[in-house]
C-alpha cells in the first residue's frame, strides 16, 4: 500500500503537474477542483496527506481548511497550502489555521517534494510497514 495524497487544485494545468509528480514519486493520488469534492474524498479515503491551494472556486482553501480541522477523523492529515498568488500574512493565517506547510507557487519541484516526503515519506523509506 502505497502513500495516498488527495490534490484539491482547481486549475486543470497545475492538477495534472502535481499529479504526475507525485505519481512519478511513488504516490497514489486522489483529485479534486474544490472544497466540497475535497471534503467528500478526504471523508471516504482519509488520505495521508492533502495539498491544497488557497484560491479555490466557492469554498476557499482556508474554509476546507477550516472544516478539516473540525473533522475529529480528518484534523490530523497533514496539509500542504499552495498559493499562486502569495499576499503578506497569507502564511500565517494558514499556519494559524492549522496547515502543516505552506509553499508558494511557481512550485519548485524539489523543494516540494521534499515538504511531502517530510508529512508523508515514501512507503519503504525506512518506515515501518
Ligand atoms: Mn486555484
Amino acid at each position: 500500500m502505497g502513500r495516498t495524497v488527495l490534490i484539491v487544485e482547481d486549475h486543470e494545468f497545475n492538477m495534472m503537474l502535481l499529479d504526475d509528480l507525485l505519481r512519478a514519486n511513488g504516490y497514489d493520488t486522489l483529485q479534486a477542483a474544490d472544497g466540497a469534492a475535497a471534503m467528500a474524498l478526504a471523508r471516504e479515503h482519509r488520505p495521508d496527506l492533502i495539498v491544497l491551494d488557497i484560491q479555490l472556486p466557492r469554498v476557499s482553501g482556508l474554509d476546507f481548511l477550516r472544516w478539516l480541522k473540525r473533522d475529529a477523523h480528518l484534523r490530523d492529515v497533514p496539509v500542504i497550502a499552495v498559493t499562486a498568488f502569495a499576499m503578506p500574512g497569507d502564511e500565517h493565517v494558514m499556519r494559524a489555521a492549522g496547515c502543516a506547510d505552506y509553499i508558494a507557487k511557481p512550485i519548485s519541484t524539489r523543494h516540494f517534494l521534499d515538504v511531502v516526503r517530510r508529512h508523508a515519506a515514501p512507503v519503504g523509506d525506512g518506515q515501518a510497514p
